[in-house]
């Protein structure tokens, strides 16, 4: 449905600086998917976004929706923004307080340029909509006499309320307080497949992101590290930045010791000793490979010494979290972080095996 490829918008400062933008970013957005884009404060989310919205020109680069050009850097297109079938929800989500709840939803309807619906149409579309966010009681009132949560789901109205082809949300929900947070996302991500519509979602907050995404497109500095599902990212990241970002990992250096894997299994000779780990690539024998690790993945009971992967530890400190136990245990050099069901009763002091199971230990060749 949405195709961007090799976007490029770099930002420079007023000296001529570099500034940050976004950096031959490409990736593709399936029909009523819910497509994110994650990453730090400053990753170039908004940057993207506005590419697609057209509220920014790229400096090249293409981008298609439904199999229309938008914006084709190489032949000089670019569909202004007001003819691009595109909804928008910002983070300040602009409700004019002086209208109703009806009104604020349906003027953009009022004031499109083409194919202006009927006022039978506006009336059946706005109450659809309104339906659908839950506010069709709500729709006399002022938009000032909503809650924050009401006030978002009103904004998302009003942007769906056009049948847009692609739905683009830019933080929507981090003006909410936590709680209401968590609520929002799961009513959003029912709304927005309910509705069905296609949509890239931008967040910094890599729970909300897991939460309501199809699929996450992790970006640093400008650059997509990785796309995949929740799952995917997870507990396969293919890059040193996406495992640190993405919930938290214990890293270890080394040299890839058999010959070359094909993907796959592949062990690694580290300074813990040598660990078998899963590969996403081929690699050359002698490479340098980093491997990441969860902490819920590493297990300091079951398996005895002399089982592969397996390892001496010594733990360092407990902390009882109620579900769950949190150690650091002492192997070779390294200060290993686990997360063991907290009946696991260990003590500072105390010796036991650390066991990293290979299809969990993921190598990074980058
Ligand atoms: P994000 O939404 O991921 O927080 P942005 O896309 O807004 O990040 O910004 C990416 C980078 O580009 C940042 O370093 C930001 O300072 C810079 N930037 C964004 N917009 C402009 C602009 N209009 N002029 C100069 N630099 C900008
Ligand atoms: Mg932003």
């Amino acid at each position: 449905m949405l195709s961007v490829r090799n976007l490029f918008k770099a930002y420079e400062t007023r000296s001529g600086e570099p500034a940050g933008g976004a950096f031959d970013v490409s990736f593709e957005v399936a029909r009523g998917e819910l497509f994110t884009l994650l990453g730090p404060s400053g990753c170039g989310k908004t940057t993207t976004l506005r590419s697609i919205a057209g509220l920014e020109t790229p400096g090249s680069g293409v981008i298609e929706l439904d199999g229309a050009p938008l914006f084709d850097g190489a032949s000089q297109v670019s569909v202004p923004m007001y003819e691009r079938d595109i909804g928008m929800v910002f983070q300040s989500y602009a409700i004019w307080p002086h209208m109703s709840v009806f009104e604020n939803a349906a003027y953009p309807l009022r004031v499109q340029r083409r194919n202006r619906p009927s006022r039978e149409e506006v009336e059946k579309r706005i109450m659809r909509v309104l339906e659908m966010v839950g506010l069709s009681k709500y729709r006399a009132r002022s938009a000032t006499q909503l809650s924050g949560g009401q006030q978002q789901r009103l904004a998302l109205a009003r942007a769906l309320a056009r049948e847009p082809k692609l739905l683009l949300l830019d933080e929507p929900l981090s003006n909410l307080d936590a709680q209401l947070r968590e609520q929002m996302r799961a009513e959003l991500k029912r709304i927005q497949s309910e509705w069905g519509v296609t949509t890239v979602y931008v967040t910094h907050d890599q729970a909300e992101a897991m939460a309501i995404s199809d699929r996450i497109a992790v970006l640093n500095q400008g650059r997509l590290m990785q796309v995949g599902s929740a799952e995917e990212i997870y507990e396969r990241p293919t890059s040193e930045f996406v495992a640190g970002f993405i919930g938290r990992t214990n890293l270890f250096t080394g040299k890839l010791a058999a010959a070359s894997v094909d993907g796959g299994y592949g062990v690694v000779e580290s300074a813990i000793g040598p660990v078998r780990c899963w590969f996403h690539t081929a690699a050359p024998s002698g490479a340098a490979v980093k491997f990441v690790t969860r902490p819920e993945n590493v297990e300091c009971v079951r398996m005895g010494i002399g089982h592969e992967n397996t390892f001496e530890g010594k733990v360092v400190s407990r902390v009882y979290l109620g579900d769950i136990a949190e150690y650091a245990i002492r192997v070779g050099e390294m200060d290993v972080l686990v997360r063991a069901h907290p009946s696991v009763a260990l003590s500072p002091g105390d010796a036991t095996p650390v066991y990293f199971p290979a299809d969990r230990t993921i190598a990074i060749c980058e």
